[in-house]
């Protein structure tokens, strides 16, 4: 089994009753940190507090990670479970540690308060188990290790499960995983290709374990992460290298950049290289696009916004669907403000259509959300990465002396 790939457990009814408004948000927090280690999440399992049903969850997860973490279910109470499944699903029994006991009253004693005897429960553990002490709150947490695997559990406050990680699981697993002293990663910023589109052409990669590739979509753009843990920055960058250079030769034509570089400013530089000016028109979107390209920096003369009226007067000019609405608007604004292209989106509640033009060629696409939609970011952030690709295919072709590539209209 992976030593690097991990379970995370929610245990409590609170997280699946219809009634509560208590976000898991211990496992996020988890997660992040193991992220820190380069340990990778594979699940996330959420369980009421049922002794058997926590018990078969652990089972399962011992036969598919070798880092399971437990949060919740540790309270003195009868509802908290987690130390009787443990216990069930590890055949163990359930030792009382006096040792622990006198930890737990020493804490209550400091704090000034009458321990009841429910707490002796919270000195109970499952044989063999280390208990873990807790720097915010009374419950420990503990740690067994079974047939190859760690189930770690911590309580289910915030606050506690943070300092718990933070104190003692990260060191532990640091340890135990003999850490690497590097963990390197390389951000690639995609834009115009869909997330699955990606995982279509790199999917392979995606089950990698050293390094790792994963993906991450937002509003019209996916990040490609490639994270490798290594003993030096040379080693990482060696790990990195070629996997880089096979997500590059299968999609490289949608990478924007690296790391924090942004689309806006991918689009800009491409603009000044490609020696246009452009027009942009967008209606009923808030003018999501120009304040966007506005946190860029532009060649003078480069980028003009068209007026609205204007444009509302061009929208009206035409019929047919919103695509074909969008290339005619496109066209006649190219004219209207004597530039060399034109990109054009147009939101409406339930669909959007976008198009850019050089003058010679058009492209265009338009989406349905069979619903109604309010946040125009995701055809905003299209738009502009169909600009971006124009603009940048332009400078090729003046590289290459004035070829006209192919029309592509998908
Ligand atoms: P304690 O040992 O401190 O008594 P516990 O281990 O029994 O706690 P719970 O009783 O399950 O933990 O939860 C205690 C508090 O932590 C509750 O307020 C609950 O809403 C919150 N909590 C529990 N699980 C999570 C979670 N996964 N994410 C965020 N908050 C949680
Ligand atoms: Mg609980």
């Amino acid at each position: 089994m992976q030593p690097f790939h991990a379970e995370i457990i929610s245990i409590g009814e609170e997280l699946l009753s219809s009634e509560s408004e208590t976000l898991d948000t211990n496992s996020v927090y988890i997660t992040q940190q193991l992220g820190t280690l380069g340990v990778r999440v594979l699940y996330k399992t959420t369980v009421g507090d049922d002794e058997m049903r926590i018990a078969d969850v652990l089972r399962i997860a011992m036969q598919r990670v070798s880092i399971i973490i437990t949060t919740g279910g540790l309270g003195p109470t009868v509802d908290d479970k987690t130390r009787q499944a443990v216990a069930i699903a590890t055949n163990r029994q359930l030792v009382f540690q006096q040792a622990l006991l006198d930890e737990i009253a020493a804490k209550f004693a400091r704090f000034n308060v009458r321990m009841s005897a429910n707490n002796r429960a919270q000195a109970t553990l499952p044989e063999g188990a280390v208990a873990i002490s807790n720097p915010a709150g009374t419950a420990p947490g503990f740690y067994v290790e079974h047939n190859g695997a760690i189930i770690i559990s911590l309580p289910g406050v915030p606050r506690e499960v943070k300092a718990i990680m933070e104190q003692s699981v990260l060191p532990l697993l640091r340890t135990r995983l003999g850490a690497p002293r590097v963990i390197k990663t390389r951000v690639l910023r995609t834009a115009g290709i869909g997330e699955s589109h990606i995982d279509e052409q790199i999917g392979h990669l995606e089950r990698l374990s050293n390094p790792t590739v994963g993906l991450n979509a937002h509003a019209g753009q996916t990040d490609i992460r490639i994270t490798a843990r290594a003993e030096s920055e040379s080693e990482a960058d060696a790990l990195i290298a070629p996997v880089e250079a096979e997500i590059r030769a299968r999609i490289g034509d949608y990478i924007f950049g690296i790391g924090k570089e942004t689309l806006e400013q991918a689009f800009a530089d491409a603009l000044a290289r490609s020696g246009l000016r452009i027009v942009i028109g967008e209606l009923y979107t808030g003018g999501i696009v120009q304040r966007r390209l506005s946190k860029a920096t532009f060649c003078d003369g480069t980028l003009h916004f068209a007026d609205q009226t204007v444009l509302e007067r061009l929208r009206s000019a035409f019929q047919g669907d919103l695509r074909t609405v969008c290339e005619q608007v496109a066209s006649a604004l190219c004219a209207e403000y004597s530039t060399d292209a034109a990109l054009v989106v147009i939101a409406e509640s339930d669909s959007s259509a976008m198009a850019v033009t050089n003058g010679t060629q058009t492209r265009s696409r338009a989406y349905f959300y069979g619903t109604d939609v309010t946040t125009p970011e995701v055809p905003s952030g299209w738009a502009i990465a169909m600009g971006w690709h124009m603009l940048k295919s332009a400078q090729r072709r003046s590289d290459v002396g004035d070829q006209p590539a192919s029309s592509d209209n998908r």
